[in-house]
């Protein structure tokens, strides 16, 4: 894990949430309060500001670090949620990153005692939960088949009703929608896993 490494993988993150602004936006205004969009693009913004500084610290440092900027920069219900995720990994996470699984694992459980929520919910965590399985499964070509995984899960979202988070206030109505944040989980998932492969 070079400082080189880790500038391209917070850089691909960052700007492919930016990218996705207007489509995590229409995401939010269908089952939420439209802001999902505005709120990841600030966030990672302030991330790309840092993103040379970041990159030059240890591993489990510069998750930290980013996980505490979103938390100070996205707001909302998901701005908490993700900088718990990357704080969580930060705190895990050995410097090499050998233990990512194992890691990635206890950050997804802070992140469901965090938000009260498990999966089947309708959130973030249905992206989440089948990744770091897959994470924790192993096996050939991971980078590879990560992004279809998490794309899968996150339009497997569509049909679920929202029991937590703005979109449960919908009821029956916020079937039919994929979950935003579920939708920004697998972008950022994607993104990592390109630089990943190389
Ligand atoms: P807000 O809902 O406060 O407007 P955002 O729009 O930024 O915040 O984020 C909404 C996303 O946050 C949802 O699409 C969902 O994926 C996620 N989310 C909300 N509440 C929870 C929760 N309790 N547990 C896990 N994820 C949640
Ligand atoms: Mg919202």
């Amino acid at each position: 894990m070079t400082p080189e490494f880790l500038h391209r993988l917070i850089l691909a993150v960052a700007d492919t949430v930016i990218a996705h602004e207007a489509e995590l936006t229409a995401l939010d205004q269908a089952i939420g309060d439209g802001d999902h969009g505005l709120n990841m693009k600030r966030g990672f913004e302030a991330v790309r500001v840092e993103a040379e500084a970041m990159a030059a610290k240890p591993l489990p440092d510069a998750l930290r670090a980013i996980g505490m900027l979103l938390v100070m920069k996205v707001g909302g219900a998901s701005g908490p949620l993700y900088g718990t995720l990357l704080m969580t990994l930060g705190k895990e996470i050995a410097p090499d990153g050998s233990n990512a699984p194992l890691a990635m694992g206890t950050a997804v459980a802070v992140v469901m005692a965090r938000g009260k929520s498990q999966l089947g919910q309708k959130t973030m965590l249905d992206v989440l939960v089948p990744v770091q399985q897959a994470l924790a499964a192993g096996g050939a070509d991971l980078a590879s088949r990560l992004p279809t995984i998490a794309a899968d899960a996150a339009i497997a979202t569509v049909p679920l009703q929202a029991t937590k988070g703005r979109a449960s206030f919908l009821g029956e109505r916020s079937i039919g929608h994929m979950d935003p944040g579920a939708r920004s989980a697998a972008l950022m998932v994607s993104a990592a896993c390109r630089v990943w492969e190389g």
